[in-house]
């Protein structure tokens, strides 16, 4: 059987940080992987390991210091603005809170719709129908769409930033602690949510936690992190 091709190819990927005296802040050094064709890699490490500095290296939300982020064959970091924009179609990223990340003076179905907008995917009807659609994919009612972010639960709005992330039908998705700031109960809901997702959609997923026990659930492999590294990677 022919071996799945890495969706997702990184090599020596660094990023420093200006520190204070000039000193720069080396938070993430020299990491390697790569990430199958529908795997769920799982990232790991405590606080300040450098997690969340890798997800947002990866899709050039910041700007690595050095190494290649191949995507689909591509190397991102060579990339024009507009290319990455189109890029951007096809990876997303949810975070932690999702209160700050759901704009609160619009609607829910605004949330939904702006990035069918941006990357103008299909007709007005079109838009409307896939909101709709993918409401009902994350659990949420229909009418959801007439309303403001803050009329919902954590776990609700943590759906609709699932929703918000998937309404393009991306092919790899990060989830930056995408459950930790949700009660225990909400959690593994959230957690089932996507995973059922990921298989159905046929995702790729790098899931980032700092909580071994959320990780185990969800990944195919894990990648453990420690002071901007990977120390060890491999099935769970
Ligand atoms: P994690 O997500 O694992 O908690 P981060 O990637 O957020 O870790 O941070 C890794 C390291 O980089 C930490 O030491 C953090 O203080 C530092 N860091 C993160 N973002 C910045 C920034 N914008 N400027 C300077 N240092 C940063
Ligand atoms: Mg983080």
């Amino acid at each position: 059987m022919a071996e799945k091709m890495p969706l997702l190819n990184v090599k020596h990927l660094s990023k420093d940080y200006p520190g204070v005296g000039g000193k720069a802040v080396r938070a993430l050094n020299d990491v390697s992987f790569s990430i199958a064709e529908g795997e769920v890699l799982g990232v790991v490490g405590e606080s300040g390991c450098g997690k969340s500095t890798l997800g947002r290296s990866l899709l050039r939300l910041i700007e690595p210091t050095e190494g290649v982020v191949e995507y689909a064959g591509r190397d991102l970091l060579t990339l024009s603005k507009q290319e990455m924009k189109s890029i951007r179609q096809d990876m997303q990223i949810i975070f932690q809170d999702p209160f700050g990340s759901l704009n609160p003076r619009h609607r829910v179905g605004g949330i939904l719709i702006e990035p069918l907008n941006v990357h103008r995917v299909g007709s007005r009807i079109d838009r409307r129908h896939r909101v709709a659609e993918i409401l009902e994919l994350v659990g949420l009612p229909a009418a959801s769409a007439t309303r403001y972010p803050h009329e919902f639960s954590g776990g609700q709005r943590q759906r609709i930033a699932i929703a918000r992330s998937l309404v393009l039908n991306p092919q790899f998705l990060i989830a930056d602690e995408a459950v930790s700031a949700l009660d225990v109960s909400i959690q593994s809901q959230i957690i089932n949510l996507l995973c059922g997702l990921q298989k159905r959609l046929g995702i790729t997923l790098l899931f980032i936690s700092h909580d071994l026990s959320v990780i185990r659930h969800i990944s195919d492999r894990i990648a453990v992190m420690y002071l901007g590294r990977i120390v060890e990677i491999g099935a769970v």
